[in-house]
C-alpha cells in the first residue's frame, strides 16, 4: 500500500464498523492503491436498513434537517481542497474539474436547505366543484420512506450529494451504495454530515458487490424509494425487479449538438472542445454528436480542432491538465476498439485515435455514419463525430436518431431555430448557444426515452422523495 493510503470504514447506524473484508480503491492514472474499505455484505446492508427504519420513527424538524444541510455546505467549503484531492485520486479526474464538482457539491446541499424550509403542499378548491362545497382541504408532503441510493463513478461527491441532500431536506434516510471505484467521497460527505449533527441512521454508507448490498436494496420491502445513477443497462433491470417501489433513473445519453451556420461559431468551438472532453468524455452530457450545417462546416470545423489539439492530456493531479485516465483498461480497450469500428465503418478519424503514454488522445471522428456505435452508443470516452447536414429538420432528426433522451444543444442567433429546436429535439433538456455538458444543481436534470424517468436538483427530488396526503375538513 502507498505511504499515502487510507483504510476507511463504512458508515452504519451512526457507527463506522469494520467487517473484516476489504474492498481496494486504484488510483485510475498511476494504478496505486489509494485506499482499502470495509466491504458490506447483504447482512450489513440489513443492519443499515434497520437502522433507517428507526431513525424513520423518530422525525427531525425541518428547521434541524435545514441547519443540518447548511452545516455539511459549509463544511464542504471549509475541506474543499481536500474534496477535490479526493475525488482527483479515486476517479482520476483533473483536478480542475474535481474543485468544479466540489463547488457544485455545496451549491446542492445550498438547495436542498431551502426546499427542506419550503416544501409543502397544495390548497385544494374545494367550492370549485359542488361536491366539495362547504369542505376545506388541503395536502401535506410526506417523507416516502427508506430512500436505497445507488451512484456512478464519474461525479463521486456531487452525484451522491443530489441524493442525500434532498432525501435529508424531504425527511427520509438513506442507505447508499456509492460505485465501488469511487466510494471515498461518499464516505467523506457521510464524515460531513455525521460532523453537522445528523442523528444515527438518517445516512448508512454501504460499499459492496452490487449483487449483495444492491440486491437487499432492491428486494427490502422497507426502502420504498431506489434512486439510481447509472447505466440504462443496469437502471432499467433495477426497475423491472422492484415493480412496487418507486425507482427513480437517471441513465446515460449520446449527447447531440446542433451547429447552424448563423452561430457564433469561435464561442460555439470553444464550448464544444471543453464539453467533449472534459474528463474524459466520461460525463453522462458529455458532448458526443455534432451536426454543422454544411455551409459552416469547414469553418466549425477549423476552429473546433485548433482547440481540441490545445487540450492537455496528463496526469489528473497536474494542475494543467485537461485530459486525465478512463476510469480503467477495460473501457479505454473499449472505446479504442469502438474508435476502430469507425475508421473500418469509412469514418476518418481527423484528429486523436490513438494512446499517448496510457491515456487516450481526445478523438475528432468525421463522417462516421448513424449505425457506428461512436454515434448510436454512449461513448463515455473522449470521442466526439462531426457531420454536416443541410437543413435544420435533417439536423433534429439525426439528433433525435438516438434511444437516449438527456439533454441536447443547439447554437444559432436565430431566435426561430432556436425554439424551433427547444421544441423538437426529444430530450429531457435542451441548451441554446451552451453546450448540453451544462448544468447547474437547482436545475429540472433528467431525460427521457432510454435515459431515465425522474428529474433530480433538489427542488425537483423532494418532490419525488415525498407522497402528498390529502387533508379534507368539514366546515
Ligand atoms: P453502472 O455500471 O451502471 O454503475 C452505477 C452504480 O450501479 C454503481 O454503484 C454500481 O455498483 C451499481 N450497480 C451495478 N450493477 C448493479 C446491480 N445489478 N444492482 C445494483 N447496483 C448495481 O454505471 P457507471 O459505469 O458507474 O456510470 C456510468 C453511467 O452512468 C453512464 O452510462 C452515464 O451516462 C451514467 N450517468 C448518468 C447520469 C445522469 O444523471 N443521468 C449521471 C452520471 C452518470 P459497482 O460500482 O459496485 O459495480
Amino acid at each position: 500500500m502507498a505511504a499515502t493510503a487510507t483504510e476507511r470504514k463504512l458508515l452504519i447506524d451512526g457507527e463506522w464498523v469494520e467487517t473484516g473484508d476489504w474492498v481496494e480503491v486504484r488510483s485510475p492514472h498511476s494504478g496505486e492503491l489509494v485506499a482499502r474499505i470495509a466491504k458490506a455484505g447483504a447482512a450489513d446492508a440489513r443492519h443499515a436498513v434497520d437502522a433507517a427504519e428507526r431513525a424513520l420513527q423518530e422525525p427531525l424538524p425541518a428547521h434541524k434537517r435545514a441547519e443540518i444541510l447548511v452545516r455539511v455546505a459549509g463544511h464542504l467549503a471549509r475541506r474543499h481542497e481536500e474534496i477535490a484531492q479526493t475525488i482527483c485520486a479515486e476517479a482520476g479526474k483533473p483536478l480542475k474539474a474535481a474543485r468544479v464538482e466540489a463547488s457544485r457539491a455545496i451549491s446542492t446541499f445550498t438547495f436542498a436547505a431551502v426546499q427542506a424550509r419550503t416544501l409543502t403542499g397544495e390548497m385544494v378548491p374545494m367550492d370549485a366543484s359542488q361536491v366539495g362545497t362547504g369542505k376545506l382541504a388541503f395536502t401535506l408532503r410526506r417523507p416516502v420512506g427508506i430512500v436505497g441510493a445507488i451512484s456512478p463513478f464519474n461525479f463521486p461527491l456531487n452525484l451522491v450529494a443530489h441524493k442525500i441532500a434532498p432525501a435529508l431536506a424531504a425527511g427520509c434516510p438513506v442507505v447508499l451504495k456509492p460505485a465501488s471505484q469511487t466510494p471515498l467521497s461518499a464516505l467523506l460527505l457521510a464524515e460531513l454530515e455525521t460532523e453537522a449533527g445528523l442523528p444515527p441512521g438518517w445516512l448508512n454508507v454501504l460499499v459492496g458487490q452490487a449483487s449483495e448490498v444492491g440486491d437487499v436494496l432492491v428486494e427490502d420491502e422497507r426502502v420504498k424509494l431506489l434512486t439510481f445513477t447509472g447505466s440504462s443497462e443496469v437502471g432499467w433491470k433495477l426497475r423491472k425487479r422492484a415493480p412496487r417501489k418507486r425507482v427513480n433513473l437517471e441513465l446515460g445519453n449520446s449527447t447531440p449538438v446542433i451547429v447552424e451556420a448563423d452561430a457564433d461559431l469561435e464561442d460555439a468551438a470553444g464550448r464544444l472542445a471543453a464539453n467533449a472532453f472534459s474528463f474524459a468524455g466520461q460525463s453522462c452530457i458529455s458532448v458526443q454528436r455534432i451536426y454543422v450545417q454544411r455551409g459552416a462546416y469547414d469553418d466549425l470545423l477549423a476552429r473546433f480542432l485548433t482547440k481540441v489539439r490545445a487540450l492537455n492530456v496528463g496526469d489528473p493531479a497536474d494542475e494543467e491538465t485537461d485530459i486525465g485516465p478512463l476510469i480503467d483498461r477495460e473501457s479505454r480497450d473499449r472505446v479504442l476498439e469502438w474508435i476502430d469500428e469507425a475508421r473500418a465503418g469509412g469514418a476518418e478519424v481527423l484528429v486523436g485515435g490513438e494512446l499517448e503514454g496510457e491515456l487516450l488522445q481526445p478523438t475528432v471522428i468525421a463522417n462516421a455514419s448513424p449505425d457506428l456505435k461512436v454515434n448510436c452508443q454512449e461513448v463515455f470516452g473522449p470521442v466526439c463525430t462531426v457531420n454536416a447536414y443541410d437543413s435544420l429538420d435533417e439536423a433534429i432528426e439525426l439528433a433525435n436518431g438516438t434511444p437516449y433522451g438527456l439533454q441536447a444543444g443547439v447554437f444559432t442567433s436565430t431566435l426561430k431555430t432556436a425554439l424551433a429546436a427547444a421544441t423538437k429535439l426529444d430530450f429531457g433538456g435542451v441548451t441554446i448557444n451552451e453546450a448540453p455538458t451544462f448544468r447547474a444543481d437547482q436545475m429540472p436534470y433528467g431525460g427521457v426515452k432510454e435515459s431515465g424517468n425522474t428529474r433530480e436538483g433538489p427542488a425537483w427530488a423532494v418532490r419525488e422523495m415525498t407522497e402528498e396526503r390529502l387533508v379534507v375538513l368539514e366546515l
